[in-house]
């Protein structure tokens, strides 16, 4: 049974104070919610401190952040490394996400690098993959995600792989307020879980959540979760307020 994992992917929204302010609202209604579904928040960089010391030691929220370096340090102006992230007791980090592919041209090449570099510092990568509609309407859809698995996951062992979070975002869906259909995010989680099984084992496979993201809400989550391959959601715009991210959590609880 692979318990649910939520996570909000604020992207470049809610500065220290806000955050501070919304985790203390968030956190007030969470019950005991945590105990059902893992529960992440991915803050821009400068908002971890006071995420962090927003939630209480017992809240059961996890920080996350929506990048990270492949470097350790040195020359490199505007990036942060794994170990200052682990400073501030973050604990996942959102690797390969489509804003980064396609803004900021991350190849599969440099994912793998940084997914590397998350794990050697003990972070749990949310490994983001997905096709863009060309490639979806072109019949390209499985060979994208394939290539996308296995250059991203090259030379990470069982061990590692078993500590990876896979996000199946298909680009078309981000932010866009179409959701795929729950059919078609079966299928593509059903395919990544087969081609995970291909690289592993099909037992490792079993253990791996793969979570959704794409305009996901409280009035879809319930039937994206209920399907059998689907283990949660990367939620970017129904998790920039309190409210909407806890009737979601909810939600997703519920059906998963
Ligand atoms: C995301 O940023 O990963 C995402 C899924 O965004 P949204 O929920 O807004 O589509």
């Amino acid at each position: 049974m692979r318990k649910p994992i939520i996570a909000a992917n604020w992207k470049m929204n809610i500065g220290p104070k806000e955050a501070e302010d919304f985790l203390s609202t968030f956190t007030s209604q969470l019950d005991n919610i945590t105990d059902e579904a893992d529960v992440v928040i991915a803050p821009p960089y400068v908002s971890i401190p006071a995420a962090v010391s927003a939630l209480h030691s017992n809240s059961g929220v996890s920080i996350a952040a929506q990048n990270v370096s492949e470097q350790d340090s040195g020359a490199y102006t505007g990036e942060v490394s794994t170990m200052m992230l682990k400073e501030l007791f973050v604990r996942y980090v959102i690797i390969g996400h489509s804003e980064r592919r396609t803004l900021y041209g991350e190849t599969n090449a440099l994912i793998n690098a940084k997914i590397k570099k998350a794990r050697a510092a003990n972070l749990k990568p949310i490994f983001c993959i997905g096709e863009t509609l060309d490639q979806r309407e072109s019949g390209k859809l499985e060979e994208v995600l394939r290539s996308q698995i296995t250059e991203g996951l090259a030379g990470i062992d069982d061990k590692d792989m078993k500590e990876i979070v896979v996000a199946y975002e298909p680009v078309w869906a981000i932010g866009t307020g179409v959701v795929a259909t729950v059919e078609q995010a079966q299928e593509a989680h059903a395919f990544v879980r087969s081609v995970i099984a291909d690289l592993y084992s099909g037992e490792l496979a079993e253990k791996i959540r793969i979570q959704y993201g794409g305009s996901m809400k409280a009035d879809n989550a319930g039937e994206l979760l209920a399907q059998p391959d689907i283990d949660g959601g990367l939620v970017g715009g129904a998790s920039l307020e309190p409210q909407s991210f806890l009737e979601l959590i909810r939600a997703a609880v519920a059906a998963g």
